[in-house]
């Protein structure tokens, strides 16, 4: 039986990930510190055979006895209102965390990929955006903790492949969405449910004309299967083309909750990225991926599972915004 080891399981992505290894037949172990992830996302797990938890920061030495197969290092805050509240930890997890992973992949010849994302493009000049392009990142802003965070990442990676002959895999992410998200992560999905669902206006940072285009978990878990499966070293681009301004997304969730909230204005969050749509080109010819669920279906199944909160745990999971860290 093949082992695989997934980082920041007990979050958002790696919780997925964990449910699609088991399902494929591997033994999984799940790594975490729950610093912004939930044990919750995974207790299902715990009863499997083939399922173990290790209470873990992997920005300290990392430790697996036995074999490994794979790595999947999914271990970092995702939000920008959680890195923004630890900065430090977000840049020791996208550089300590994975020189340690990577130097665990090569102790035990194992083949590791890594999370990257959109966000090392920056606020980007080239639209859509295809791997070649270099980005435009500010180091020193807000921002510039995750996403210098991730580029390291993704040189150390590259630097293990060419130096070391490691097997690894580089994706980089697009905005991705659904059923585990933390309700009150500030991510735009889950925040404008909440919002809508609590009764209270929907947010809009800035005039609302930024975009982002969505793409739905299981895709996303798609992507990464046959990303990790491929022999394909280079940065791809996984996520959904299809763009959106931030304004019209949020009519989309007061039509689709059937709220009727109002949306209201709030100041852009310094370096927040104004278009953002991935150019998958590659993973279509090298993966044969392309993204398949549509957003009203997607958003759908992710109102699904937000109603399943209590009405006190989505009274007491109140809106985050930068201005009240
Ligand atoms: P998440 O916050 O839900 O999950 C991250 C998990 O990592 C959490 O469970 C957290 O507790 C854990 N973690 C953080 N630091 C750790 C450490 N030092 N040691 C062990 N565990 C640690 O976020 P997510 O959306 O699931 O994102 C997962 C990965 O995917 C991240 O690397 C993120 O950068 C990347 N990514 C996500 C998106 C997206 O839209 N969801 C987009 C681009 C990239
Ligand atoms: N956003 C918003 N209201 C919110 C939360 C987010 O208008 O309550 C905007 C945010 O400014 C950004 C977009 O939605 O332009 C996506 O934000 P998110 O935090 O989900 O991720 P990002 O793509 O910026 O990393």
């Amino acid at each position: 039986m093949q082992k695989v080891l997934i980082t920041g399981a007990a979050g958002f992505l790696g919780s997925h990930l964990c449910d699609r290894f088991i399902k494929e037949g591997f033994h999984v172990i799940g790594m975490d510190n729950l610093i912004t992830g939930t044990l919750k996302n995974i207790e299902h797990l715990f009863k499997l055979k083939h399922f173990e938890f290790y209470h873990h920061d992997v920005t300290k030495f990392v430790h697996v006895p036995g074999a490994l197969d794979y790595i999947l290092h999914f271990a970092s805050p995702a939000s920008p209102i959680d890195y923004l509240k630890i900065p430090i930890q977000t840049l020791k997890v996208g550089s300590l965390g994975t020189h340690n992973l990577l130097g665990l992949a090569k102790e035990k010849n194992a083949r590791i990929l890594i999370a990257s994302t959109s966000e090392v493009y920056g606020d980007p000049l080239v639209h859509p955006q295809s791997e070649d392009y270099y980005g435009n990142v500010n180091a020193i802003g807000p921002r510039g903790v995750y996403d210098e965070a991730k580029r390291f990442q993704e040189s150390i990676t590259m630097a293990y492949h060419t130096y070391h002959g490691l097997e690894t895999r580089i994706a980089r992410i697009f905005n991705t969405y659904g059923p585990r998200m933390r309700l009150n992560d500030g991510r735009v999905v889950p925040a404008f449910i909440g919002q809508a669902l609590r009764g209270e206006d929907l947010t809009i940072f800035g005039n609302g004309l930024q975009t982002r285009s969505f793409c739905y978990v299981d895709d996303l878990v798609e992507g990464i299967y046959r990303l990790l499966f491929s022999d394909y070293v280079y940065p791809i681009n996984i996520g959904n083309p299809d763009e959106i301004r931030i304004k019209d997304f949020a009519e989309e969730i007061v039509k689709l909750t059937e709220t009727n909230q109002k949306v209201i204005y709030k100041p852009l969050p310094v370096d927040d990225p104004l278009q953002r749509q991935p150019d998958i080109g590659k993973a279509k010819e090298i993966l044969d991926w392309q993204p398949k669920t549509r957003r009203s279906e997607g958003m759908k199944l992710t109102l699904d599972y937000f109603r399943g909160f209590s009405e006190e745990e989505l009274q007491k999971s109140e809106h985050r915004d930068f201005l009240k860290k």
